[in-house]
């Protein structure tokens, strides 16, 4: 039992076209995408030779509607089981109820971040619905877990309850790594202290799984996973190095300022996943113990050197 295909589904994901996954053998699907993508996904399925009544598990990385789209739809006309890690199943799983809530916690990380009010108004307005149904039962799984003989390894980061899945000959990424892009990470998922430590730790995770395994990403095509963890983990070093300039140039930084510094003019969900990947760097930079975070209530939190930017960090817990 090996192989899979790939289906390039959707267009629109600032990370590019989804890499949706087939495991014929398996009767496994992997993040069936976007929703808008339904019959672009049951082409693919056609010419993979599944029969859609053959798909015994829809296994979804993390809860983005890039990659969660479809999978409730695709679940239920096939009868299989939805699988997910449990702390990403909620929202898809309850996902009317979910969604409340995540956009006011979007909203107050934002406001906490610095983000300017007439700029936060635009992403929220922005976050619009995606049809999915209000709920949906999905199994909740934990670090370990196996689903038709295949590996769930939580590798949190990108969102709390991301998972890749292992094969013998191939780990299936999600956003864990992708190959033209870096995952956003502190922006996509505000529910997570220290976002770029967990996302670092997860690289760590899965490199002990790299051997003898392509990477297979939700976002384009075959990446190697070495190669690729590397050239992440410089580019979060060149950019936390770059983060704390910044504050050491200007008084009463916060993640909002940081970001304006590093990436200009944002609009979108980049005036989120901008914010947030600085809040990400400048926690980290906290936690080694370089950066003061200047908390005080009601106002945005604010950043202040205290140490050196240690040579040779690797930023890592
Ligand atoms: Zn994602
Ligand atoms: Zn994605």
């Amino acid at each position: 039992m090996s192989g899979f295909d790939r289906i390039a589904v959707g267009t629109g994901s600032p990370e590019g076209v989804n890499s949706v996954y087939v495991l014929a053998d398996r009767g496994v699907v992997i993040d069936p995408g976007p929703p808008t993508a339904w019959t672009a996904l049951r082409s693919g399925l056609e010419r993979s030779g599944l029969h859609i009544n053959e798909i015994e598990h829809v296994i979804v990385t993390h809860w983005h509607a890039d990659h969660a789209g479809l999978a409730c739809r695709l679940a239920s006309a096939a009868d299989a089981t939805l699988h997910m890690h449990e702390a990403d199943a909620p929202l898809v799983g309850t996902y009317a109820e979910s969604r409340v809530e995540r956009i006011e916690r979007d909203r107050s990380t934002l406001e906490r971040w610095g983000v300017p009010t007439a700029v936060r108004d635009a992403v929220i307005n922005g976050d619009t619905p995606s049809p999915l149904p209000d709920t949906y039962p999905i199994d909740g799984h934990h670090d370990g877990d196996t689903v038709a003989g295949l590996e769930l390894i939580h590798t949190p980061g990108h969102t709390a309850g991301h998972t890749s899945i292992v094969a013998a000959e191939a780990v299936f990424l999600g956003d864990l790594l992708l190959p033209t892009y870096t995952p956003n990470v502190g922006g996509s998922d505000t529910r997570l202290d220290d976002p770029l430590g967990v996302y670092l730790q997860s690289l760590d995770r899965l490199s002990d799984r790299a051997a003898g395994r392509s990477g297979e990403p939700g976002h384009g095509t075959t990446l190697p996973i070495n190669e690729a963890v590397e050239t992440v983990r410089a580019h979060h070093r060149e950019r936390a190095k770059r983060a704390y300039k910044i504050v050491a140039e200007r008084s009463n930084a916060t993640p909002w300022t940081v970001a304006t510094e590093l990436f200009g003019h944002m609009a979108g969900v980049h005036a989120k996943f901008g914010p947030g990947e600085a809040a990400a760097h400048l926690d980290r930079l906290a936690e080694i113990g370089v950066v003061d975070r200047i908390e005080t209530a009601g106002e945005p939190v604010r950043y202040a050197i205290s140490s050196p930017f240690p040579s040779g960090t690797n930023l890592t817990p």
